[in-house]
């Protein structure tokens, strides 16, 4: 049992509402979390307050837009364990975050002949910044590959990874199995191979206490909407070193140094990489979203999504014709399934008339769809502000969709 979900809802407005006659049950954090009364307030507190441009003013706004843009810089720092503040790249979320590293770090250093590995569950925004390298650079790619219940194995690491390997770019959490991949030990296979390790930390960031020190990886990318924050903000964690020797991909105000006719030279990270004007108040929003997390306790909230995820799992398979996919256990917060030759978005369709919210389609993951030997699937995703009870609305009006096809 957990009572985090009936504790927090209260500070969700979204949530309050019918939807379709029935009251809402939000199934699709996974895709985007909803946001609590506290992120709302720090947005409209910072734009009733504080707003102004940040690092080029001198009066009082200015310096207070700046001071609130690099607090919420720390407070990402410190919620993954960076060692250094500067480590801590804002960008518009996950996407745009990869493709930074794969634009400046991975074209930079992949030749003909070099290896990219992946899994073949990446989300597109993870396989196809890699696929542009490859046809870049020379680079080939390679796949680590799937075992039936969707999880991987060291052993297949250990044989996909040797020394033609440049990058090992993986997801920490499956957006449609729901699994965690073992990346702390992925990344040491990369490291002895002299390889670097990337992670896509989508759909972990939100679920599970992250230590980027501890996985020891080299990059680290996630997106704020999954995890209480607003849309338009993300971070990209690198290693200083790293990303001292990067390349920025974006010119203009904020990212240099003197800038003359013909020449010009650029900040240090993290501005280097940061031009233009920032997301200000989407960094302030994604402060508030950490505050808020972190407050809860990130322990706390992984074992009650997986809790949920565990529960769902027991009560879905119990109903007639439907096929969950990935393995029963190590799951955060995410049940994917197919009722019988339905087509997934006809399920999603059917209990969204019961006020029942889940995602149906490929999922970004069209490679992993075709490995499921499936179109697409239907995908309940579950977070700190949802209850056993919209577990058994989930069931309940699955059943009756059962019902409503047969
Ligand atoms: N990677 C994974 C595993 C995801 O689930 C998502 C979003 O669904 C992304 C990357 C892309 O995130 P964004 O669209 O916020 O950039």
């Amino acid at each position: 049992m957990s009572s985090l979900g009936l504790e927090i809802r209260e500070q969700f407005p979204i949530l309050h509402q019918e939807v379709n006659g029935h009251p809402l049950v939000y199934l699709d954090s996974g895709a985007s979390s909803q946001k609590p009364r506290a992120v709302i307030e720090a947005i409209k507190r910072y734009y009733e307050n504080d707003h102004a441009n940040v690092h080029r003013g001198v009066h009082t706004l200015g310096s207070r837009a700046t001071d609130a843009y690099e607090e919420a810089r720390d407070k990402v720092a410190a919620f993954l364990n960076a060692k250094f503040r500067e480590e801590i790249i804002f960008t518009r979320g996950t996407t745009t975050a990869l493709n930074l590293v794969a634009s400046s770090y991975a074209r930079s250093v992949c030749r003909e002949g070099d290896e990219i590995v992946l899994t073949p569950m990446e989300h597109h925004s993870n396989l196809i910044p890699w696929q542009q390298v490859a046809k870049a650079t020379g680079a080939t790619l390679k796949y680590i590959p799937l075992q039936p219940d969707g999880t991987i194995t060291l052993q297949d690491a250990e044989n996909a990874i040797t020394d033609k390997t440049k990058i090992v770019s993986m997801t920490y959490v499956s957006n449609v199995l729901g699994v965690m991949n073992p990346i702390q030990e992925v990344a040491a296979i990369a490291h002895r191979h002299g390889a670097k390790m990337v992670v896509d930390g989508a759909q972990s960031t939100p679920h599970v206490k992250v230590d980027v020190q501890q996985l020891d990886c080299d990059f680290y990318a996630f997106s704020g909407h999954k995890m209480c924050g607003p849309t338009g903000i993300g971070a990209l964690y690198g290693k200083k070193e790293l990303l001292e020797r990067m390349e920025p991909i974006e010119f203009g105000g904020e990212m240099i140094d003197r800038v003359d006719l013909y020449e010009s030279t650029f900040k240090d990270p993290p501005e280097r990489f940061e031009g233009g004007t920032p997301i200000i108040a989407g960094a302030v929003g994604l402060g508030a979203a950490i505050d808020f997390l972190t407050e809860i306790g990130m322990d706390r909230i992984h074992a009650h999504d997986a809790y949920l995820a565990k529960i769902a799992y027991e009560q879905l398979s119990q109903i007639d014709g439907l096929t969950i996919y990935g393995p029963r256990d190590n799951r955060t917060g995410i049940v994917t399934f197919n009722m019988k030759d339905i087509h997934a978005h006809d399920v999603a369709t059917v209990i969204d008339q019961e006020g029942v919210a889940i995602r149906a389609g490929h999922h970004c993951c069209q490679p992993l769809m075709r490995w499921l030997n499936v179109n697409a699937t239907a995908r309940a995703s579950f977070y700190l502000y949802n209850t056993e009870d919209d577990v058994a609305k989930l069931a309940a009006a699955l059943r009756n969709a059962e019902q409503f096809f047969d």
